[in-house]
């Protein structure tokens, strides 16, 4: 069993990664999948959105110079323009499909194509941008040694002292009031990034790898820390599942772990109390069952050899100890199945003063024969709603404790009041009673608190866990005031159910 056990234990390690593996894992591929997309984005996509940011300036630039055509600040806002966005700037009023005065230039940038090429070629520009409803865009890359020549083919030398400079040229015409075209070029500039990403390329393999291991070891430490309490919890609880219940669980870590400490403490000091209670219920068991069976087997054999001994009262002695036998057993399976929940209750309406009248038939043989005193009072017939066999149980088992630890008085008082639409059946005698630090542990299993077991007549500590399991299932209230040398009640409340009121 053990063996299967661990063996199961050992197939579910190798099938699932433990708490270290997993964070340290889960750690690293998440910083490694942050640090891909911040370098696509801050780096591989870097030119691209320089681009674009500098083509959508163009835009902002001719709308502001369109505003000034025809204005004599025309040449101040196109310089404004020119020194904050890096450009140069040349307006011309166009005639005859050909451009013609020129109204503005500012020269701001080293690399400017449109003050160094024709005017027939501006012009061509000037009519294309007619064309294309009054927008063209022209991009092209320069070799830094041929400056001022136009070029458009690509895939020159990519070395860094051929790296091409990339130009853009807008070309906006507008028209005035008077149904004059004029013409704005603007040509900008685009500094190379080669230099700027190669730099932040290497600036980010430091920055990756470091960062990676921070997040390894970060996560290898936080991952100690949550696991190795478990590891020791786990250790502990293989103990305790050999039978060591003595084990302790640290309560330290987090406040999960903290939590399951506590929780297996108080499982180990549960296991181990019932594993005390059991223990001695096996000594007060085979002790219980071996005394009825020792004097059923004497009276027996005395029967079988002295014929003169076969007499009514040993008969009758043979039927107690049977009786007794049968109690104990009967107690023991009553326990168990209402504890495991297949005892299922069937309530009923019933009237309770009867029910209590007919347990206390049981004791009039006590009564009239050995000097008993026990007695019923009942203000009037109450009906509840419940198992009626189960309370009969738990009257029974209170008024039978009654009688085993009765006082010298032999007064057993069973009493029915009700108030607040509950009954409250209460059962006292003025027995020996039971000690305030005993009281807690009387309704456990097994639980007796006289351990020395004197009277063979007294119950298997059985009787009122049997009690607490059925009013429990009830949803009833129930309980025990005692005091050492006065004596004990127990009581119990269900509700009443009304239609029995004489009013
Ligand atoms: P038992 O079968 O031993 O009576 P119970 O579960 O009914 O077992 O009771 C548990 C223990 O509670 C008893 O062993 C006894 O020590 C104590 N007890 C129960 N009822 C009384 C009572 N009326 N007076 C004094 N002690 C009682």
């Amino acid at each position: 069993m053990k063996k299967t056990t661990n063996g199961r234990i050992q197939n579910e390690k190798l099938r699932a990664l433990g708490i270290k593996v997993n964070l340290v894992l889960c750690f690293t591929v998440f910083v490694i999948v942050m640090l891909a997309i911040f370098w696509v984005v801050q780096i591989g996509l870097l030119d691209v959105f320089y681009e674009r940011t500098r083509l959508g300036e163009f835009d902002t630039i001719s709308d502001g110079i369109a505003d000034s055509v025809g204005t004599d600040n025309l040449e101040t806002v196109c310089y404004d323009y020119a020194v904050r966005y890096d450009v140069c700037i040349r307006v011309f009023g166009c005639s005859n499909g050909e451009v013609s005065d020129e109204e503005a230039s500012i020269e701001a940038t080293s690399n400017c194509l449109i003050h160094h090429i024709p005017r027939d070629t501006l012009s061509k520009y000037y009519l294309k941008a007619a064309e294309n409803g009054g927008k063209w865009l022209k991009e092209m890359e320069l070799l830094p040694e041929s400056t001022g020549t136009g070029s458009d083919g690509r895939g020159s030398g990519r070395s860094r002292r051929t790296t091409p400079k990339k130009i853009a040229l807008s070309v906006n015409v507008i028209n005035d009031n008077d149904g004059i075209d004029h013409v704005i070029f603007i040509n900008a500039e685009f500094s190379p990034l080669y230099s700027t990403v190669h730099t932040l390329n290497i600036q980010f393999r430091w920055v990756y790898v470091v960062l990676v291991i921070a997040a390894a070891v970060l996560a290898y430490l936080f991952s100690v820390r949550i696991s190795s309490p478990i590891v020791r919890m786990n250790e502990g609880a293989a103990k305790l599942a050999a039978g060591d219940y003595s084990v302790r669980f640290n309560e330290e870590g987090y406040r999960e772990t903290r939590e399951l400490a506590a929780t297996l403490n108080y499982a180990a000091d549960e296991i181990s109390r019932t594993d005390v209670l059991r223990k001695e219920l096996i000594a007060n068991v085979s002790h219980d069952l071996r005394t009825p069976l020792t004097l059923i087997e004497g009276y027996s054999e005395i029967m079988r050899d002295i014929p003169g001994e076969r007499t009514p009262e040993n008969v009758q002695n043979i039927i107690d100890e049977t009786r007794r036998l049968s109690d104990l057993v009967s107690d023991m399976l009553d326990l168990s199945r209402t504890q495991a929940g297949s005892r299922a209750q069937m309530p009923v309406e019933f009237d309770l003063t009867e029910a209590v009248g007919e347990v206390m038939q049981r004791y009039s043989a006590l009564t009239a024969h050995e000097g008993y005193d026990i007695r019923f009072t009942a203000e009037r017939s109450v009906n509840v709603r419940a198992d009626r066999t189960m309370m009969l149980q738990v009257i029974y088992n209170l008024v039978n404790n009654a009688v085993n630890y009765v006082g010298e008085d032999k007064a057993v008082i069973v009493s029915e009041t009700v108030s607040d639409g509950k009954v409250r059946i209460t059962v006292t005698d003025h027995g020996d009673g039971i000690p305030p630090e005993k009281l807690p542990d009387i309704w456990d299993r097994y639980y007796k608190v006289d351990r020395v077991h004197q009277r063979a007549t007294v119950g298997t500590g059985l009787g009122l866990s049997i009690v607490r399991a059925i009013l429990q299932q009830h949803g009833a209230s129930f309980g025990v005031e005692s005091r050492v040398g006065t004596g004990s009640s127990f009581w119990f409340e269900l509700d009443e159910i009304p239609g029995n009121d004489p009013e």
